[in-house]
């Protein structure tokens, strides 16, 4: 997706080896206007799909999946990572690594808002080693859900996400590859 591909070189910071930060547009400013071509461009690469529910886990990917979902018409739901007295006790929960703070955490999603049988669309912002979207898809498979297809908006094709989760037969959608990246170059796929 070109016009993303620019908003990444021209806004993009690179951080020590692996960190992209897209801070001005994806993850704490929010442009709303590139936000909602990338909610076009899922529903154009979903086109054929039958999609009944939006899944993504909070906080980054909230907003991402909440635009995309108004070119589905399907309600989202965020996986939440904190326990609280106000998330019904019977959840589905799934398990991440996350190598950034190298500790396990539980993402979590209330069995009400998930149902055997759905058709789901995983969105998030980022892949990287691809524990974010197999925390996801666990809740998915605990709760018979149908995985239709994963949307990412950066794939960071330098990782092994995108490989791992291909080999397992999940249908990836990256709006962005990033080959390789150092301060001030930016390569694409
Ligand atoms: P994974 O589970 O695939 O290793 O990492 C995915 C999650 O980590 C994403 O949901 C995202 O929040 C975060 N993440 C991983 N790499 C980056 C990065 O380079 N930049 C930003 N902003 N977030 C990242």
């Amino acid at each position: 997706m070109n016009l993303l591909k620019e908003k990444i070189i021209e806004h993009g910071r690179v951080i020590g080896n692996d960190i992209l930060k897209v801070d001005s547009f994806l993850n704490h400013q929010l442009d709303i206007d590139i936000l909602n071509e990338i909610g076009k461009e899922f529903k154009k690469r979903f086109e054929n799909s039958k999609i009944d529910k939006i899944i993504t886990a909070e906080v980054s990917g909230i907003a991402i999946a909440t635009i995309a979902a108004q070119y589905f018409n399907v309600p989202v739901v965020f996986a939440k990572k904190t326990e609280s007295k106000n998330l019904d006790s019977e959840t589905y929960e799934g398990e991440v690594f996350s190598y950034t703070k190298d500790k396990m955490y539980k993402i979590r999603i209330s069995k009400r808002y998930i149902n055997s049988g759905e058709n789901i669309l995983i969105i998030d912002d980022f892949l990287a080693n691809g524990q974010a979207i197999l925390g996801l898809k666990e809740i998915v498979d605990k709760a018979n859900a149908n995985l239709v297809g994963v949307g990412i908006v950066i794939e960071k094709g330098f990782q092994d996400g995108g490989k791992l989760l291909r080999e397992a037969g999940i249908n990836i959608e990256s709006l962005a590859i990033v080959d390789s990246m150092s301060e001030g170059q930016i390569i694409f796929r």
